[in-house]
């Protein structure tokens, strides 16, 4: 599996589509101060379902739609879909690529996509569960990310091993299913209450 494209329409500097092309080996993005090359990474985060605004170095969730120049007016709504090659069917989808996609307008209204249909976050970061590429996982590493997980608590680094040891998706399972224990137990509770109270 890897990256093949990511595209851009509308998120932060890029007003214009714009498609990036990737093949295997390595790929540097360069380029002046301030031209866009961390916008890229943010894009690749946004599509991955970041939520936090702090991660995408903005201000509000809206603050990554493009905010117009002086010659240009701002976009109406952001847009990024990112395409990789899946014919190792390293992501458990039956697809040979899988292109997940992600839309924002002003209102707030917003959309995520696989392959074109519509879906729930929720399903993305299932889709990447212990992929390392979820907006959890380490396929991205920012500026000061290593000081921090060699810096964090213990439980924090603990995650960044789970997730590469492919386990965090039955860790979650896990945790559901023991909630739903403890839901069943009160039912219980409150089914001998009432018995009681007939008796
Ligand atoms: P450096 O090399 O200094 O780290 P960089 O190439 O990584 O810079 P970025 O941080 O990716 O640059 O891009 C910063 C630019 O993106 C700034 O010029 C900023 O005005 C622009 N920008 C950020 N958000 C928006 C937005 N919503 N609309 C328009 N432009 C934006």
């Amino acid at each position: 599996m890897y990256l093949k494209s990511i595209e851009i329409q509308g998120f932060k500097s890029f007003a214009n589509k714009i498609v990036f092309e990737f093949h295997n080996g390595i790929t540097g993005i360069v380029g002046p101060n301030g031209s866009g090359k961390s916008n890229v990474a943010d894009a690749v985060r946004w599509v991955l379902g970041e939520q936090k605004v702090k991660q995408l170095r903005s201000s509000s969730m809206q603050d990554v739609i493009f905010s117009g120049t002086e010659m240009r007016k701002p976009q109406g709504f952001a847009y990024v879909a990112i395409t990789l090659d899946n014919s190792d069917h390293h992501l458990s989808i039956d697809y040979d690529q899988v292109t997940v996609s992600r839309r924002v307008y002003r209102s707030g209204e917003s959309e995520y996509m696989i392959n074109g249909s519509a879906c729930r976050l929720k399903d993305i970061n299932e889709l990447f569960y212990d992929t390392g590429i979820g907006k959890e996982g380490y396929s991205i590493i920012g500026q000061g990310q290593i000081d921090k997980i060699l810096s964090g608590k213990p439980e924090e680094r603990r995650e960044l091993f789970d997730e590469a040891a492919g386990i965090v998706k039955f860790k979650r399972r896990k945790a559901i299913a023991q909630k739903k224990l403890e839901d069943e137990k009160q039912n219980l509770v409150r089914v001998s209450d009432i018995l009681s109270e007939l008796e």
